[in-house]
């Protein structure tokens, strides 16, 4: 049993001119670490061989535009559908929109996803971003905005941040804000909770990420919270190559379960004594990662995936996740199927490639 990675995103710095207070990488101007270009050559030609997208990520890649220009070219020339995202702090001098991003184009970028929300506006005015957006619209690379919101942003105060982009970009991916990274400092009036954990299989573990430091984790987020040990940390790309390491993490059960069935029904799975219903969570990335962080638990749900009539709900339900329509399991083992497919929802610059 196995699955397809949808986009392999390269973490090229964790450096950013803002320092958005929900940011899961904690960037900042004065951040370090930073992916050397020739190892990044390198991780994409592996990349090439596992999976079809190569997404930009950071921190802010732009900060580095000719390095990226450079590996863009590499990975068009690849035949990989390249994209990136940007929070747009490098974009504070309008004279230098156009230019970098019509080399960004000519290099063969095909969509730039831009960060923008009320914790990117503390740093940067507006007109900064519709500006980057309407340029990349021009040029044809098809901007998205993506979004970040606190439970108590209402409705109107989430529209109104796309309001200005409405009419030339592609759409609005808007998400919650989870507790992971800088956000995890957040007032707790900042998140939705649920009391035991919430339903939800999760969309975004197929969209590994290279850290700057060679690290390759599940998804592009949250699991830059796992502990050494966890299944959502793959291997390191400078000690092996990232096709091998992508091709060993994409026959991982654990990765198959929170795929396909999500992180709850995974706990249902060890359901006694892991007193997760106990306790409140704000999203299904929480209940994920408390799972994962755990040797004892991963070790148990290890145990309950090698059973064979598990392994044919998974493989079934896994089955149907690729084609997009729920699987149809026997009674017996219903408790493996999730009531909602939620996405892991987690939004803003450095994270959530795809
Ligand atoms: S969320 Fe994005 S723009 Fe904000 S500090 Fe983090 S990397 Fe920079
Ligand atoms: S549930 Fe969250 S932490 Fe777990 S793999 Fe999905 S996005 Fe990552």
């Amino acid at each position: 049993m196995s699955f397809a990675w949808k986009t392999v995103g390269l973490m090229y710095t964790r450096r950013c001119p803002l320092a958005c207070g929900h940011c899961v990488t904690r960037s900042s101007p004065g951040a370090e670490g930073k992916m050397d270009p020739r190892d990044a050559a390198r991780y994409i030609g592996e990349a090439a061989r596992v999976s079809t997208q190569l997404c930009f990520t950071g921190g802010e890649p732009l900060l580095y535009p000719e390095e990226i220009q450079r590996l863009v070219a590499l990975a068009s020339q690849l035949g990989l559908r390249v994209s990136l995202v940007t929070g747009c702090g490098w974009a504070k001098d309008e004279e230098r929109v156009e230019p970098v991003l019509s080399e960004l184009a000519e290099a063969g970028l095909r969509q730039l996803v831009i960060s923008w929300d009320p914790f990117h506006e503390v740093f940067l005015r507006r007109e900064a971003a519709v500006r980057v957006a309407q340029t990349a619209a021009n040029l044809g690379l098809r901007p998205i905005i993506r979004s970040a919101f606190r439970a108590s942003d209402s409705p109107e105060a989430r529209a109104d941040y796309y309001a200005e982009f409405a009419s030339f970009a592609q759409g609005h991916e808007a998400a919650e804000v989870l507790p992971v990274g800088r956000a995890a400092s957040l007032p707790v009036e900042s998140f939705d909770w649920s009391s035991g954990p919430p339903a939800g299989f999760c969309p975004s573990v197929v969209l590994p990420v290279v850290r700057w430091d060679g690290t390759v984790y599940a998804c592009c987020g949250p699991s830059l919270e796992a502990k050494p040990g966890s299944p959502l940390i793959l291997g390191n790309a400078l000690e092996e190559p990232l096709d091998r390491i992508l091709a060993r993490g994409a026959s991982d059960p654990v990765l198959h379960a929170i795929y396909a069935i999500g992180p709850r029904a995974m706990g249902k799975l060890i359901e006694q004594g892991n007193g997760l219903s106990s306790q409140r969570f704000s999203g299904i990335c929480q209940v994920c990662l408390k799972l994962t962080n755990d040797p004892s638990f991963v070790t148990k749900i290890r145990e309950r995936l090698a059973d064979p009539e598990i392994r044919l709900v998974l493989a079934a339900h896994l089955l149907a996740r690729r084609a997009g329509k729920p699987a149809d399991v026997r009674p017996a083992a219903r408790t493996l199927r999730e009531e909602g497919a939620i996405g892991a929802g987690l939004a803003g610059c450095g994270k959530g490639c795809g």
